[in-house]
């Protein structure tokens, strides 16, 4: 591409830019990718604002797709890194942003690749780094649980995805949609809901409509708890049946022969047997799954 066309690509994200590209490059959406690319200049600024971005710090971007929000996150940040699994969209984002020299575009599956080592090598020197995407739908939760499990040297995590999920991130204890994601996310980091946004505005169009939420790491989980692995098993039984007490759900964990036992134990710490997982706070389950595995009751 010369010079001439290249600055014609300046503002990818809009709807007549990005016909030009996909029209250009001969470009077809792969559906099984969750390509559904963003075409509103102004969604694309307030992800990008709400990172808190500046030239000290790097961003991380999972599927680049053509470009839209790897080059707005090229103005603002001093290093951004971009990590694309489609092999066919690699020479088409290092020709589209050949004279954006922050900007290294990576191909490969966010979910295979050494995120730790990535972080290391690729923001050596940053003030602090941000995960900002638009993250295909298909693989949202197993992309998101990864990069909080992980737990990453990350400042925040911005992202779009689905509204629906990004409400059950953000619930808070009582709500209908609260559950067991809702604690996981909660317990690495303090999600903000930043705006939702319409399917009118991707390429092609999805069936559903998304939001764009802000995680901020937490330094230190909000609970202590000894087991942490144990503490979500805790949990993830405490919903298994959503309109089973919490008595029922976590008889079914324990072992039936323990049930006037764990009435007992959840009376003493000061939680309802007859309560539903859904209106338990994290400290609340922090404080059943401490004394679940002080009983020895689970292996
Ligand atoms: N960032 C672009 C935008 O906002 O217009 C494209 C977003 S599109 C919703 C999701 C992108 O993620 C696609 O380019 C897709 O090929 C890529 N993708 C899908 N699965 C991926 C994975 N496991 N690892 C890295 N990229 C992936």
């Amino acid at each position: 591409m010369d010079k001439q066309q290249r600055s014609d690509t300046a503002g990818i994200g809009t709807p007549r830019r990005t016909q030009e590209i996909i029209k250009r490059y001969g470009f077809s959406f792969k559906k099984s990718l969750g390509q559904n690319f963003l075409i509103d200049p102004n969604i694309l600024r307030n992800i990008v604002d709400s990172a808190g971005l500046d030239e000290t710090k790097g961003a991380l971007e999972i599927g680049p797709g053509i470009g839209a929000l790897t080059q707005q996150l090229a103005e603002s940040a001093g290093k951004v890194t971009a990590i694309e699994i489609d092999k066919r969209l690699i020479p088409i984002l290092r020709d589209i942003l050949a004279d954006t020299p922050n900007v290294e575009v990576i191909q490969g599956d966010v979910l295979e690749v050494d995120l730790p080592a990535l972080l290391a090598r690729q923001f050596e020197g940053c003030s602090g780094v941000s995960v900002v995407a638009n993250l295909p739908y298909y693989v949202t939760t197993p992309i998101l649980m990864k990069l909080l499990e992980e737990r990453l040297p990350l400042e925040n995590i911005v992202v779009m995805i689905q509204k629906e999920v990004a409400e059950r991130m953000a619930a808070s204890p009582g709500g209908k949609v609260y559950g067991s994601l809702s604690v996981a996310v909660q317990y690495y980091s303090e999600p903000e809901l930043v705006c939702t946004v319409p399917h009118t505005v991707f390429i092609p169009q999805p069936n559903v409509d998304s939001a764009v939420i802000k995680l901020k790491l937490r330094s230190e989980p909000p609970v202590a708890v000894s087991d942490e692995s144990f503490f979500f098993r805790v949990v993830q039984a405490s919903f298994a049946q959503r309109r089973k007490t919490l008595a029922n759900n976590l008889t079914a964990f324990v072992g039936k022969e323990h049930r006037e036992a764990l009435v007992a134990l959840l009376e003493g710490v000061g939680v309802e047997p007859g309560r539903r997982g859904e209106t338990l706070s994290l400290t609340e389950f922090a404080a059943v799954s401490e004394a679940i595995l002080a009983a020895k009751w689970v292996v």
